[in-house]
């Protein structure tokens, strides 16, 4: 495998001299199937799991019936009743050895995730990141998110309010290929956490790094049957999970998730959806512009473009367009690419033929009309067949598709402003509002930029990391993005119900000493008089 050479200004192929497209891969069948048995799935029908390294089978996923989903929600609800009774502390210690076992076994982690979604290891190595991550989180701050709290009586000291943070019961967790390992389970560890169970659908094209998730959680002693997978279509297995969970939490296409909250609203039941974005960097005049151009290699390029996050439009101030877009342009041309378990890799493989479809179409639709290609512009069967170069527009107008539409790939589009207050209007443009990035050396400013962006999360002098890594940072989207959050205070009491005990002394809410009710009215009219005075003072 060659080296990458950041330096020398061409583009590096980390091909493996040995690798040979059509030679089996490294995953045992016995490795399959001991994942694939975590699954509740009768069917009897399987899917192959194709590996986007070299197209070849990785091994058959078993598929799930609609009368698995039922049993398994009978399970869980069983599971869930017991664990709802657990201590905070208990939950909390089976987190932490969650944590540790991901972090033991990120090596053999990121090994599937390569295989089975195409991803370069540095953007595999996120995942069990922010797992353990998480679970640590979460198991920090149980206490201080459910514990139980006092608030504010009607009747100081006559009048005692406390709120309980109830669990929903059992949640659905539906989620996409992009991010396999994280995205089955992040969402999931708070609801456990709160005291729910979960019945999860992972997206079908990578079961297996879903199901590795689970294997670890039995062995960190998560109860049977408190976390269960179930695989096949979205249409008919997540329908299935709607019908019956008491919350859903989706991640993927914003137009699945406005199916999913019609059906979700049809039932009465709350819902988390985190969707797709078209999301901004501003480079803003006095941007360090060495680091702004790394950090919008990492924007645009990471996972290929399939993170939700990522950027595919790039605001640039006059006075240093020329000398940033030249930096660069120079690092995309600097990137190694290939599909490779190994480390060493800058970029991987799209996903599948139906990714590389999209991204052709945008990338050609936007040549026809004359948008430059800076770099990039081809697939590249050569390394793998979903393949496609690091891609940089310049001119991109607003007939284009990818002017606005989310490409979800390694295609980003560069325009030039003069103005901030119009750079702040153009990143607010379109429906979506997931990320923003600022790169300023001037924090101050760019904090209050920031808050003129109809974003979710905006990172200053970072692409998405500074917000997605600090897991007590609530995290998703403004307008078609999405609805709710995960991480943070929100990403965990979304999944409970507040319950007001209030506990009333002396004073009755009534006339009282055989007071008429004008009586009783005038006094307690009195009454709120004197208590908003003293509260003035
Ligand atoms: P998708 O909506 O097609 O699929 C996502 C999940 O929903 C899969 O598990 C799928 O099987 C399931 N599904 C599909 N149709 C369904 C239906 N009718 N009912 C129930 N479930 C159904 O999304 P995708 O194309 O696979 O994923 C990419 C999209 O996800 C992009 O738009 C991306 O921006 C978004 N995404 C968002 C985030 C975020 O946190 N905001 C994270 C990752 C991906």
């Amino acid at each position: 495998m060659n080296a990458p050479d950041p330096n020398d200004g061409t583009t590096t192929e980390l091909r493996d001299p040995d690798h040979d497209p059509s030679a089996s891969l490294a995953l045992e069948p016995q490795h399959v199937r001991r994942l694939t048995g975590l699954l509740l799935a009768t069917s009897g029908e399987t899917k192959p799991a194709i590996s986007p390294i070299n197209g070849q089978p990785l091994g058959d996923i078993p598929q799930s019936t609609e009368a698995d989903v039922a049993e398994a929600f009978k399970r869980a609800r069983k599971a869930q009743a017991t664990w709802a009774r657990t201590t905070l502390e208990e939950r909390a210690e089976i987190f932490l050895r969650l944590h540790d076992i991901v972090l033991e076994r990120q090596d053999e982690i990121m090994d599937l995730i390569c295989w089975e979604s195409g991803k370069a290891r540095k953007h595999a190595f996120d995942e069990p990141l922010h797992i353990a991550l998480t679970a640590r989180y979460y198991a920090r701050t149980a206490q201080q998110h459910l514990g139980t709290t006092r608030v504010a009586g009607v009747v100081p000291g006559l009048t005692r309010v406390e709120v309980n943070r109830i669990p929903k019961g059992v949640v659905g967790i539906i989620s996409p290929w992009n991010y396999p390992f994280t995205m089955a389970l992040c969402d999931g560890l708070p609801a456990v956490m709160a005291g729910n169970a979960v019945v999860a659908k992972p997206d079908a094209q990578t079961m297996l790094s879903a199901l590795i998730g689970l294997e670890i959680m039995e062995q960190a002693g998560f109860p049977k049957d408190l976390f269960q997978m179930v695989a096949g279509p979205g249409r008919v297995i997540g329908t299935e999970i709607i019908n019956r969970a008491d919350y859903i939490c989706f991640t993927g296409s914003t137009a699945t998730g406005k199916l999913i909250a019609k059906q979700c609203a049809e039932r009465l039941i709350g819902c988390s959806l985190e969707l797709g974005g078209k999301n901004p960097i501003l480079v803003l005049r006095d941007a360090d512009l060495d680091r702004a151009a790394e950090g919008a290699v990492r924007a645009a390029f990471s996972n290929a473009g399939q993170l939700c996050v990522s950027m595919e439009r790039m605001y640039v101030a006059d006075q240093v367009y020329d000398k940033f877009v030249q930096k660069f342009v120079d690092r995309v041309n600097a990137m190694s690419l290939g599909a490779s378990t190994d480390w060493g890799v800058d970029m991987g493989s799209l996903i599948s033929q139906d990714q590389l479809d999209t991204v052709v179409a945008h990338v050609e639709d936007a040549r026809s009309k004359g948008v430059r290609i800076l770099t990039g512009g081809k697939a590249r069967p050569d390394l793998s067949p979903y393949f496609y170069e690091p891609t940089v527009l310049e001119g991109t107008t607003p007939d284009v598709t990818c002017f606005g539409e989310e490409t979800f790939g390694p295609v980003i589009s560069i325009y030039r402003f003069s103005d901030e207050d119009d750079a702040v209007e153009r990143a607010n443009d379109g429906d979506y509002g997931l990320n923003a990035s600022i790169y300023s050396q001037d924090g101050q400013r760019a904090r209050e930029i920031a808050r003129r962006i109809k974003c979710g999360t905006v990172n200053i002098n970072e692409a998405f990391g500074a917000t997605f890594a600090s897991i007590d940072s609530p995290m998703g989207g403004m307008r078609e993005s999405g609805m709710g959050r995960r991480q943070g205070a929100e990403g965990i009491l979304r999944y409970t119900e507040p319950q007001a005990v209030g506990t009333q002394r002396l004073l009755r809410f009534a006339p009282m000493f055989g007071m008429s009710d004008q009586a009783y009215a005038k006094f307690m009219t009195a009454n709120v008089k004197l208590m908003t005075k003293l509260g003035r003072k």
